[in-house]
């Protein structure tokens, strides 16, 4: 029966041979049983039917979601000589009969459908008319509601297959393997779970990566340039996100086009059309763009935002090296975007038992980023299957920094939560080990705790960094929700009592430049001209010592800029955004990657006194997120140690970049018209004037935030 399978692969595909696993689900199928078949996107999955139609009698059913595919899977069919055609909403009624009537004399082999036709008995008893020997469900996953995609005409299927006079076999097709979603589809469509396979789940063409600590737009500035004549895809986290980043890289003159759930649909149509036909290289959206996307020469798939699980990364990932060729699948990390992710998962209305489920799930995707071992294997795991291999060649099997011992830090950390009584998240565990004085700590009496400052010579965030690896590699438990509490594992214990040694890879030193002349004349230059232009002597703009650092740092960013010796903020927001200018200019001409290590001290000035957020927050948003939590300003500026007109300008900048705001806690309702006359009289220009114009009580935070609500509002 095989033989006859791998003619019809051969006569009609032009393949060879089945790949892995495709043989084995065919041959099922030919045998009449209803299947499961799970394989990676990009797996093959298409086949498994497409086969099987054309060796069976009647015709095959082919349940898909996506109306706007099946006329390109259709064509595609018709292409290589197979009858098929599609049935659906776009159709006029006249049409729709003429195509069953077609259908019944055996015109077709395959008819395309979508699942919400399913709901009307109308057309399930066109239906009835028709021999339909195999019904194949794509993306079965969507009848599952632990699924991403659930779909609720799925559910429809099942009672669809029953009215049938005689049943026809049944292939559920589907990229997610988990549990509940395998038990689901197997319930719901009475498919024996021995009658399951999960196949194939590495895709040798793929190196995966994960990408820390480095300014993301930087990155994939370099990377576009250095592939320029390759089709990708960004995926952005929000639609916000997805225009932003389009018109930067559009503005640098990339070859982009956009895609999100915002645009109306002629504009996406027209965006996809150009990606699909080459007439654009790359395409930033949102994870609305995709799902059965038939584009095979896609090189790379970059995550601009950490993806909220492992099924939903694996299937966009996977859209990279459809052809088998050599592509690039990079998740760009930052632990902000697990605000994000946490943040959606708080908004669904899902019961908690799926919101702990999805809470577990996203922490999969953040070992993901953490872990040190092969990103193949992992994703290889996650799938369930066992007797894989290291793959040679992604992040972390080619990353050739020195592996150290950190038993000793590793047992301080262990003990540590131990002593917290195992009841606290990883940024006050931190703060306890590095020795802070935050006032949470000293409130729980963590500073008389024989681990407190037990690593003081690392940063925080360092230590963050340990623990999050500790997690990644199961020495810890996190617990499941918004608020991770940090729990002792199996393994630590191994550990603790000395058994087992825990192994790290060194933290990576920033690339320095060895020949700082170059850069640093140029950093000269411009000196130069800044201080003939403001009337100043050069070295009042910077002392040549700050302009050697630069040279020898090269930061690419606000924050490691501001580590340089000789750079504070006001200087910082005076002079800063030309000099980083021209330090990223000279870095892309040398290819020098952004500086990692930011010295210790910047990084807990700005930190030790923020307990509960996310470290690596920008230090605005630190200030914003304090702001709406209710804070006052002067509070703020007290709990940071920064002056109360730092913080204003923190939450102006937040606002500007479009956080929300309660424009009614800075600007008293009363004045906000008088102040709105005054600027448009004498202009936004000068805050003075404005200030002195208006009366005493209308202070200069109330005018800069009239000014940037208005500047919002054109
Ligand atoms: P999926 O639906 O699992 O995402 P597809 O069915 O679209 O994947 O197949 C992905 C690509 O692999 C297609 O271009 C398909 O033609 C190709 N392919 C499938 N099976 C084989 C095979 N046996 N040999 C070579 N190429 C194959």
């Amino acid at each position: 029966m095989l033989e006859k399978a791998t003619h019809v692969l051969k006569q009609y595909f032009g393949y060879t041979a089945f790949r892995q696993g495709q043989d084995g689900i065919i041959e099922n199928v030919l045998n009449a049983n209803d299947t499961l078949a799970i394989m990676p996107t990009g797996g093959g999955k298409s086949i498994c039917y497409q086969v099987p139609a054309m060796m069976f009698d009647g015709v095959t059913i082919v349940i898909s979601p996506l109306i706007s595919l099946m006329k390109d899977q259709v064509d595609a069919l018709i292409n290589i000589g197979i009858p098929a055609t599609y049935i659906n909403s776009t159709l006029t009624r006249q049409e729709l009969n003429d195509r069953i009537a077609e259908a019944k004399e055996g015109a077709y082999k395959l008819i395309y459908i979508a699942p919400e036709r399913l709901e009307s008995s109308d057309f399930q008893q066109l239906l009835q008319r028709l021999h339909i020997s195999l019904v194949a469900i794509d993306e079965a996953h969507c009848i599952s509601q632990w699924g991403h995609d659930f779909r609720p005409s799925y559910r429809h299927i099942s009672t669809f297959l029953q009215a049938l006079d005689k049943l026809p076999v049944v292939i559920a097709l589907t990229a997610t393997a988990t549990t509940e979603v395998k038990d689901d589809i197997c319930d719901l469509l009475h498919i024996d779970s021995s009658h399951t396979f999960v196949t194939g789940f590495a895709r040798e063409n793929l190196s995966f990566t994960v990408v820390k600590g480095e300014n993301k737009r930087d990155y994939i500035t370099k990377y576009i340039s250095a592939n320029k004549a390759s089709s990708g895809i960004i995926y952005a986290g929000t639609r916000k996100e997805v225009d932003q980043l389009y018109a930067y890289f559009e503005r640098s003159g990339a070859s982009i086009g956009k895609y999100h759930a915002g645009m109306s649909e002629q504009e996406r149509k027209d965006m996809q059309e150009k990606f699909i036909y080459d007439d654009i290289s790359i395409m930033v959206a949102t994870n609305a763009f995709g799902m059965g996307i038939n584009k095979s020469n896609v090189r790379y798939v970059l995550h601009y935002n950490l993806p909220k699980n492992m099924e939903a990364y694996y299937q966009e990932a996977g859209r990279a090296g459809r052809d088998g060729e050599e592509s690039d699948c990079v998740v760009l990390f930052s632990p902000q975007d697990i605000q994000l992710q946490k943040f959606l998962i708080e908004q669904t209305l899902l019961n908690p038992e799926r919101k702990a489920n999805e809470y577990q799930k996203l922490q999969q995707m953040i070992d993901y980023c953490h872990t040190e071992r092969c990103l193949q294997l992992y994703i290889l795991e996650y799938f369930g299957e066992t007797d894989g291999q290291t793959c040679g060649k992604c992040g972390n099997c080619t990353d050739a920094r020195e592996t150290i011992d950190i038993t000793t830090e590793a047992q301080m950390v262990f003990s540590c939560i131990k002593r917290m009584n195992e009841r606290f998240g990883k940024t006050i565990v931190a703060q306890v080990l590095k020795g802070s004085r935050n006032k949470r700590v000293i409130e729980q009496q963590f500073h008389t705790l024989p681990t407190y400052g037990l690593l003081s010579k690392y940063s925080e965030k360092e230590i963050v960094e340990m623990i999050d690896y500790f997690v990644a590699e199961q020495y810890l438990v996190a617990t499941e929700g918004q608020y991770p509490v940090l729990m002792i594992g199996n393994k630590a214990y191994q550990v603790l009592k000395g058994n087992e040694k825990v192994y790290k890879k060194q933290k990576q030193k920033a690339k320095r430049l060895t020949t700082h002349n170059e850069l640093f004349e140029r950093l000269r230059a411009l000196r130069k001209d800044i201080s003939t232009e403001e009337r100043v002597p050069p070295y009042v703009v910077f002392a040549d010592s700050a302009l050697r650092e630069m040279s020898e740092q090269a930061p690419l960013n606000e924050q490691a800029m501001l580590s340089i010796k000789g750079v504070g903020k006001v200087k910082f927001e005076r002079y800063g955004t030309q000099f980083l200018q021209e330090i990223k200019t000279y870095a892309a001409e040398h290819d020098i990657k952004a500086t990692e290590d930011i010295p210790t001290e910047v990084q807990s000035k700005s930190n030790d006194h923020v307990s509960d957020i996310e470290n690596e927050n920008p230090s605005h948003i630190l200030s914003y997120q304090l702001f709406i939590a209710g804070e006052a300003i002067e509070d703020i500026a007290k709990k940071r140690s920064m002056s109360q007109i730092t913080i204003q300008n923190h939450i102006i900048r937040s606002a500007t970049e479009g956080n929300e705001i309660e424009w009614e806690r800075i600007i008293n309702p009363t004045h906000e018209d008088q102040i709105i006359t005054k600027i448009e009289e004498l202009g936004a220009e000068k805050l003075k004037p404005l200030k002195e114009s208006l009366p005493e009580e209308v202070d200069y935070f109330a005018i800069k935030a009239v000014i940037c609500k208005m500047h919002l509002a054109k």
